[in-house]
């Protein structure tokens, strides 16, 4: 049998998420045509409705970025080996994933070249070469681009061993300016997330062994799938001088000194493909937030042979209609495929509103819009069809949002001990609030016993604990624990 048969069949059903929520994943995503395998491990190809995601997640990022003050530039994706070795923290956080070139054009290469993880150290050479006085700062840069981390594990969007991401690389005269960027962006990240992709997130600080390496602080915010695991869905690093210092980035200030530059960088990748699936999605397949969907309305026409031309023809007026309106619109007039069929497909690829419209609706003037997630059907009238249609969108994505933040809310649980944890967990998934002594070994035992790590420390919690989940010691943080993707 050929691949293609046997994952047609892989996919005739969609595993049921209270069944294996991992086959389910996989099942919707093939299903829909989101992405493919390919021949290299760790790697996927974007199909076009999997592409087409990403591109509206882009422009409206893109958009975000440039009203705070940044332009796009290109850097190259090879990067000489010695760039790694100025930032020790850096090289040992990344040597271990980074992939090699090591001969091109028939010819060993007198250095390696690694494909680049991450662009720091090629924004730092750079950076050092442009920024002479306090008056070349800030730098505010962000590119778009494809990186290479030789995950061990890998799963379609979540992690994959190539991804596309964007990176921002700034470069500031002060401490205060630095962090007030690394906050500005994370403040961006969430209010797309939220706004955008419908998924609530939880904002805070990263522990000390879960920051990026070679920064002096990471800020992340993190997202729940509805199998209660974390998604780390953005990431925002202050570096301090750290860079700075290795890569000599030096300015005469308005003292008339040398000073390091203080930079930041922040990223989003692909991931944020795979938590819009696994946060919306539900056993009938895709949900997709009308915002970012490919297509965010998909017209039916319904009715006998008799009537069929009459209606596809209205049908296509209402197309037409909606599509200059800026509507993303799609119709479906095959007359050798029954309605309760379309009904299906498009509600597992995740389309937000359907249109039905039959003869005897455009008699009375009326059609039907029905909401993808709830299920709702809406009678409307045809003349006001483009504000009715563009009400029921901002409604879904209203719904969705709202939606996912009961959900979250229902599974995080406050715990005083690591036995509560283990006695939820056998239970129930989700988040764990808990108190944290500030030692690695607090994290390291929760680690073994549960497979949960601390996602972040929030920077707003309406619960403070005052003692250690593990130890019973004075708790330096209130922190949320999880098992993460
Ligand atoms: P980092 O540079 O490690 O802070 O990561 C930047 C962003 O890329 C974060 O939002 C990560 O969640 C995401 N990310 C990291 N590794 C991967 C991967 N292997 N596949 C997809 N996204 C990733």
């Amino acid at each position: 049998m050929s691949n293609e048969k046997q994952d047609k069949q892989f996919v005739t059903e969609i595993t049921p998420q209270s069944e294996d929520f991992s086959r389910w994943y996989i099942d919707v995503i093939k299903k829909a045509d989101l992405m493919d395998y390919s021949p290299v491990r760790g790697c996927i190809v974007f199909r076009p409705d999997g592409y087409e995601i990403w591109e509206h997640i882009q422009q409206d990022l893109d958009r975000r970025f440039k009203e705070t003050g940044h332009r796009n530039a290109y850097f190259p994706l090879f990067i000489p080996e010695s760039f790694f070795e100025k930032e020790k923290e850096h090289v040992e956080g990344f040597n271990p994933e980074l992939p090699w070139v090591t001969e091109a054009g028939g010819d060993p290469l007198e250095e390696r070249l690694a494909i680049r993880p991450t662009s720091e150290t090629m924004f730092g050479h750079m950076y050092s070469k442009w920024i002479q006085s306090y008056r070349d700062l800030p730098v505010l840069i962000n590119q778009w681009a494809n990186v290479v981390r030789w995950e061990k594990r890998t799963l379609p969007f979540l992690r994959t061993s190539e991804f596309l991401w964007q990176e921002g690389h700034t470069a500031h005269e002060t401490h205060e300016e630095a962090m007030e960027e690394t906050m500005r962006m994370l403040d961006v990240y969430t209010e797309f997330v939220q706004d955008f992709l419908a998924i609530p997130v939880i904002k805070g600080q990263k522990s000390p062994s879960e920051k990026f390496a070679g920064a002096k602080a990471t800020y992340s915010i993190e997202a729940m799938m509805k199998d209660g695991r974390a998604v780390q869905a953005g990431t925002s690093h202050y570096m301090g001088t750290n860079f700075a210092e290795a890569f000599d980035i030096q300015f005469l200030s308005r003292e008339n000194t040398q000073e390091y530059a203080h930079t930041t960088s922040w990223g989003v990748s692909t991931r944020l493909i795979g938590a819009l699936i696994m946060v919306h999605g539900d056993d009938r397949g895709l949900a997709l937030p009308p915002k970012v969907a490919p297509k965010q309305v998909m017209i039916i026409p319904i009715g006998p042979p008799k009537t069929r031309d009459m209606v596809v023809g209205r049908a296509d007026e209402l197309f037409a209609e909606l599509k200059k309106a800026g509507v993303r619109v799609g119709i479906d007039d095959r007359a050798d495929v029954r309605p309760g069929w379309k009904f299906n497909e498009y509600e597992m690829r995740g389309i937000p509103v359907r249109l039905e419209v039959g003869p005897r609706d455009i008699e009375n003037g009326v059609c039907v819009l029905v909401s993808r997630i709830t299920g709702e059907k809406k009678q409307v009238p045809l003349e006001n069809i483009v504000a009715e249609v563009q009400a029921m969108l901002e409604q879904v994505q209203q719904e969705m949002y709202t939606r996912a933040l009961a959900f979250r809310e229902e599974n995080m649980h406050v715990i005083d001990t690591l036995d509560d944890m283990k006695a939820i967990m056998e239970e129930k998934r989700g988040f764990f609030i808990a108190g944290w002594d500030g030692t690695e070994e607090t994290e390291r035992k929760v680690k073994e016993e549960t497979g949960a790590t601390i996602r972040n420390i929030p920077f707003q919690l309406d619960v403070q604990k005052d003692k250690c989940l593990v130890t019973g010691q004075p708790a330096k943080h209130t922190v949320v624990f999880a098992r993460a993707y």
